[in-house]
């Protein structure tokens, strides 16, 4: 089976990139960075959980972006577990997005699909019509808030509609495991392995699909490519995977 990893297509500068993917998504609510107490690391990985919190004392404390040290970071965890009404054994990450994702668009020249950040992936309605309309599966189709952001030019339309797309395929590559990817099993920090074939009797079968857990890396089926691109949709590359 080809596999593609699917992302935004080669850009000559970091200018080009901006220019066509014009648009910041944030929620201002995150898991701040931990710092561990048995490797020394201070890290935060990049999940979107994008769990509602309404208690205005637990967004102030998750609106601060400094890494805490391990006591402290376990506390606020067992917090937003406890104010969420989340199980006990609900597992965050330091760098985990909570709330809901607001998109701010900087001009009104948008594409397909856009690119603000390693695996983030938001599109336009016609995109989600055609997810829809064929069925592809391990994607959900989060509709996002989406406002004009500071800008020159005047914009009287209402912005578009967007969606992200949120990844729940799950595979691995041939040789990676829990076990050998986890750096350090006090903390849980994990590491990419260095590239190796999806393992095709771990992949769940969908058309969208994480491997080895990592938030930043889409991989899509050969059906999603063709797909897109007998649509002829802007802003996108399938990159065929060895
Ligand atoms: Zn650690």
């Amino acid at each position: 089976m080809q596999f593609y990893k699917f992302t935004h297509p080669q850009y000559e500068t970091d200018q080009d990139a901006d220019k066509a993917n014009p648009i910041r998504v944030s929620t201002g609510l995150q898991m701040p960075g931990m710092i561990c107490s048995s490797c020394g690391e201070i890290w935060a990985g990049s999940r979107r959980l994008y769990l509602a919190v309404t208690d205005l004392a637990l967004r102030r404390r998750l609106g601060v972006v400094a890494p805490l040290p391990e006591r402290e970071w376990m506390q606020l965890a067992q917090d937003v577990r406890q104010v969420l009404s989340l199980p006990e054994d609900f597992e965050f990450q330091p760098g985990d997005e909570l709330g809901t994702p607001i998109a701010e668009l900087k001009t009104n020249n948008i594409p397909d699909f856009l690119h603000p950040f390693p695996g983030q992936i938001i599109v336009q309605s016609r995109v989600v019509d055609v997810i829809m309309g064929e069925n592809l599966t391990g994607v959900r189709l989060l509709p996002l808030q989406v406002r004009w952001g500071d800008g020159k030019q005047v914009r009287s339309n209402p912005p578009p509609i967007l969606f992200e797309l949120v990844i729940t395929g799950t595979g691995w590559r041939v040789d990676s495991n829990l076990e050998n990817i986890t750096a350090c099993t006090h903390c849980g920090r994990t590491i990419f392995l260095k590239w190796s074939p999806i393992d095709e009797a771990r992949w769940d079968s969908s058309d969208f699909f994480h491997v080895d857990r990592n938030p930043n890396i889409v991989i899509v089926t050969e059906r999603v490519c063709a797909l897109f691109a007998q649509h002829h949709f802007t802003n996108f590359l399938c990159v065929p995977l060895p």
